[in-house]
């Protein structure tokens, strides 16, 4: 018997309900995200030019996927000229099938994972497990996750969800140490943990943060310094990557080096920066003997076909529109159901992740603007969005058909009625401060019946002011 079909809206808003009540979520969110904004804020203020190199980035990136058929094929020439080998995947389930082969091959029981959101969207821990091989998370936020049995709630902090607290009873539980809340002593639990596991693991995984077309280099960021060990260490790495992180020259590379971590966590550039050209040479002492890039598709060329949402394939992942968004600020990533959560999560999910994305998402936004204002890419989250929900509409989105419900196409309706002339609009006006007189107490408006009170069920209305505006305004010009 087939599983019963998962109703997607229905688990978004019984997920987000979960995320409202529950209150120590809200304040670990809180505490996260305004710490992440604040240095954030600091690290961009610092930098004279920050608004010329953003317009750059998104130049080079509105380029990079204009000719990006061009800049992969350069890219996998140069790759494997410099002895790596390139493996093309349409969609997830390719990208697992081609992975698990190569660790088979391998003869790897084991493979220490760098932090990659885009092996989280294929799944592909769950894929090399049933091919027999362990994957051990090595970022300390994914390997905190990965041992409590959950997925990443954040781009670039996986475990931003969880307090000191919850770390140091999950670390006495899996790893047997005692209770602290000292975070050196938890940090280093781990990181003996993982060494032993560095030094067994017979395949590398991680993902790419760029790779540079003229070359075949891929480029990786990071703090840690896990990734450097499970792309070195082990015999195989293997690198997946999107086919939207191409870009044409070394020269680019500064522009992202300087964005991406000061617009992710504050930091003037990242710890440790890795150009990876292929695999260890002969008389060279590091790095692994072979070398795998598996460039993955999996709904990007959908998403680059669509010349309003296509904009999306330029995000470099760093997380600000999350930490900026009052929605994800406020229910947290897992809510999303999907692996990529917040605005820009939003908008990619619906084509990469379509079996998870529930229709709501685009909706799921008070489009205030602030990813926008963020966006190291200049990226117009708020008009994708737009974009998106008129998709979802019309039933053009991957994943269900967002269904206009009868009561809110009938308001719908009415509105652009009204707002066709001057004089419905006005008639509207005062049709409305009429209706909503009996419902005003005290200048406030607190309560309204039937569907209408899902507006009134979390804040409340001030009553409408006794002059419309256009009446203040037209008594003023009077005088
Ligand atoms: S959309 Fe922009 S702000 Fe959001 S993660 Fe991507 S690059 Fe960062």
């Amino acid at each position: 018997m087939s599983p019963e079909p998962v109703n997607l809206h229905r688990r978004f808003v019984t997920a987000t309900r979960e995320a409202l009540a529950n209150p120590e979520l809200s304040r670990l969110l809180n505490e996260a995200t305004v710490r992440l904004n604040e240095r954030r804020a600091a690290s961009v203020a610092a930098v004279p030019d920050w608004q010329a190199l953003r317009e750059r980035a998104h130049q080079i990136k509105k380029d990079a996927l204009a000719n990006l058929d061009a800049l992969l094929a350069r890219f996998e020439h140069e790759a494997t000229a410099h002895g790596a080998r390139v493996h093309h995947a349409p969609a997830a389930a390719d990208a697992c099938r081609i992975i698990s082969d190569i660790a088979r091959a391998s003869g790897a029981t084991s493979a220490v994972k760098g932090k990659s959101m885009v092996s989280e969207e294929v799944h592909l821990n769950a894929a090399l497990a049933e091919a027999g091989v362990r994957a051990i998370e090595s970022d300390l936020g994914e390997f905190i996750v990965q041992i409590a049995g959950e997925t990443p709630s954040h781009i670039i902090a996986p475990a931003l969800h969880k307090s000191r607290g919850d770390v140091s009873r999950l670390f006495a539980e899996k790893l047997g140490i005692p209770l602290t809340d000292d975070l050196e002593t938890l940090t280093r639990a781990a990181r003996e943990h993982l060494r032993a596991e560095f030094a067994a693991a017979g395949l590398g995984l991680s993902g790419v943060n760029l790779a540079v077309a003229e070359t075949g280099t891929i480029v990786l960021l990071e703090n840690e310094g896990n990734i450097r060990l499970s792309t070195s260490m082990p015999r195989v790495h293997v690198a997946l990557m999107g086919i939207e992180k191409v870009i044409p020259r070394t020269a680019d590379l500064p522009v992202f080096l300087t964005l991406l971590p000061r617009n992710a966590t504050g930091q003037p550039m990242a710890t440790y920066v890795s150009m990876l050209t292929g695999p260890r040479r002969p008389g060279e002492l590091d790095g692994p003997d072979e070398l795998h890039i598996v460039v993955l598709d999996n709904g990007r060329s959908a998403l680059r076909a669509d010349p309003v949402a296509r904009e999306a394939l330029m995000c470099i992942r760093c997380g600000a529109c999350l930490n900026a968004c009052p929605v994800y600020r406020t229910i947290g990533g897992h809510a999303y159901g999907t692996v990529y959560a917040g605005p820009i999560g939003s908008v990619i999910s619906p084509y990469l992740q379509p079996a998870a994305s529930a229709p709501d998402l685009p909706f799921a936004s008070s489009l205030c603007g602030a990813c926008a204002e963020v966006c190291p890419v200049k990226i117009d989250l708020p008009g994708l969005l737009v974009h998106l929900r008129g998709l979802a509409m019309r039933g053009d989105l991957a994943g269900e058909r967002v269904a206009a419900r009868g009561l809110q196409r009938i308001a719908m309706w009415m509105w652009a009625f009204a707002m066709r002339t001057p004089a419905r609009y006005r008639l509207a006006s005062r049709l409305l401060r009429l209706g909503l007189r009996p419902f005003v107490r005290d200048g406030w408006i607190r309560r309204l019946p039937g569907p209408a009170g899902g507006w009134t069920g979390a804040r409340d209305f001030p009553a409408p002011a006794k002059k419309t505006f256009r009446q203040s305004w037209t008594a003023g010009l009077k005088r």
